[in-house]
């Protein structure tokens, strides 16, 4: 196990309905003027704009609206603007991944006098952040417990990863506001946690047994909540195991002592940065042929773990690893999204050399990877994505 250190500073108010009356309460000790942060309109549908309205009616309220899935980073720079020339005191994030982390990206651009973008190429030149309180809307990213933010750049064809100087402060996770998110976001925000956690299972370590007997469980509830979400948006329990564990997923604990060494994410974010997919739509695709490419004698133990431990299957090392990375394919298709790059609208190679030189420059995949994946082994990837045929 490596050494860590460890302090996760967010804290967390889950359950049903209690931003109505702790919102104004945990706002208070950060000053008087609020940013309210928001997306393309989901909140206002189904009425959360209106009580996160009413719960602040004794705030200043700025708004930043629009926050675009893949957020772009000209919300960022609208957001630095409105904090700055207004000189606003906290950001109250209401929304998914992508709301959350462009807030976090304003949160500390407040302090920087240059392009917000240069915080994104290098988080080192963030020298403060705001307080950031976030109210969570969509199961996947596990963002509402971590410092990461991931912001596209139209322009450059990039979506890179930054880190911010804290986490959010507080978190609202409250189960029931996710009813309204769409089978497609249920699925995909289901598939970024199973992606997040097979990020952190599949890793260089070999004697992690405590990162991975927590991930194991973790893998477990959302292999078999997300089916139940999908057919009964209304859940509460279906809704509510997937909300924590789209947060236990990926706030530091269960890598805890790990190599760390992404693969997938890096690649698939040359996915959503040339094409603007849904990021746990392209992991879908990607994951189960990343496994079949990395399965080999050396890595077979795993694969068999995860086989018996995740997908409680029975039998000799290699049967179960094949039947455990078929269990894997089937999951997602089952959750009704495409399961190939043509299925996503993407139809031409041309760019897949590019894509998968960019993933090698910024990832650690070749470095630090469960196994090392060089430009030619993406590529590979990309184009075995092209047709389901082998699964
Ligand atoms: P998202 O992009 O925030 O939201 C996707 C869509 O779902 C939006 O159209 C949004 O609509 C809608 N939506 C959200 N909540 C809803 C609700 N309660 N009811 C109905 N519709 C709802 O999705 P996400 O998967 O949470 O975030 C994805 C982004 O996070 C990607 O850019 C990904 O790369 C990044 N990411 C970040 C981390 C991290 O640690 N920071 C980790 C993994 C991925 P509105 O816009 O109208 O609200
Ligand atoms: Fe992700």
């Amino acid at each position: 196990m490596n050494n860590f250190t460890f302090k996760n500073t967010t804290d967390i108010h889950f359950g049903e309905n209690r931003l109505d009356t702790e919102l104004a309460g945990v706002v208070a000790p950060f000053g008087k003027k609020v940013l309210l942060a928001y997306g393309g309109g989901s909140i206002k549908k189904n009425g959360l704009y209106d009580r996160v309205k009413r719960a602040l009616k004794d705030y200043e309220v700025f708004e930043l609206s629009g926050i675009a899935p893949n957020p772009k980073i000209d919300s960022v720079r609208e957001g630095q603007q409105l904090v700055q020339k207004n000189d606003i005191d906290v950001i109250v994030a209401v929304g998914g991944g992508s709301v959350i982390d462009a807030a976090k990206v304003v949160s500390v651009a407040k302090n920087y006098d240059g392009d917000a973008w240069d915080l994104v190429l290098d988080s080192q030149k963030a020298t403060a952040q705001m307080p950031l309180i976030d109210i969570l809307t969509l199961s996947a990213t596990g963002t509402e417990m971590n410092k990461n933010a991931v912001i596209s750049n139209p322009e450059t064809k990039q979506k890179l990863g930054t880190r911010t100087l804290r986490q959010p402060d507080v978190s609202f996770l409250d189960p029931s506001l996710t009813f309204s998110v769409s089978k497609w976001q249920t699925a995909a925000g289901a598939i970024d946690i199973f992606s997040h956690l097979s990020e952190q299972y599949f890793d260089q370590s070999e004697d992690s047994d405590i990162s991975r007997g927590m991930i194991e469980g973790i893998y477990r509830a959302v292999i078999k909540w997300a089916p139940v979400a999908l057919v009964e948006p209304e859940n509460y329990e279906a809704r509510a195991n997937l909300m924590w564990a789209s947060t236990m997923a990926l706030n530091g604990t269960v890598g805890l002592g790990n190599v760390n060494g992404w693969t997938v994410h890096p690649i698939e974010h040359e996915l959503s940065a040339y094409y603007d997919i849904t990021h746990g739509v392209g992991l879908g695709i990607l994951t189960p042929r990343w496994m079949k490419k990395a399965l080999s004698a050396e890595t077979l133990p795993r694969f068999a773990a995860f086989g018996r431990h995740v997908w409680g299957l029975l039998g000799d090392d290699e049967s179960v690893a094949g039947e455990a990375i078929q269990a894997t394919f089937d999951w997602i298709k089952s959750l009704e999204v495409p399961t190939t790059l043509p299925g996503v609208g993407i139809t031409d190679t041309t760019n897949f050399k590019a894509m998968a030189d960019s993933a090698v420059a910024v990832g650690s995949l070749t470095t630090h990877g469960y196994v090392s994946l060089n430009s030619e082994d993406v590529v590979t990837l990309f184009e075995a994505s092209m047709d389901n045929d082998g699964f």
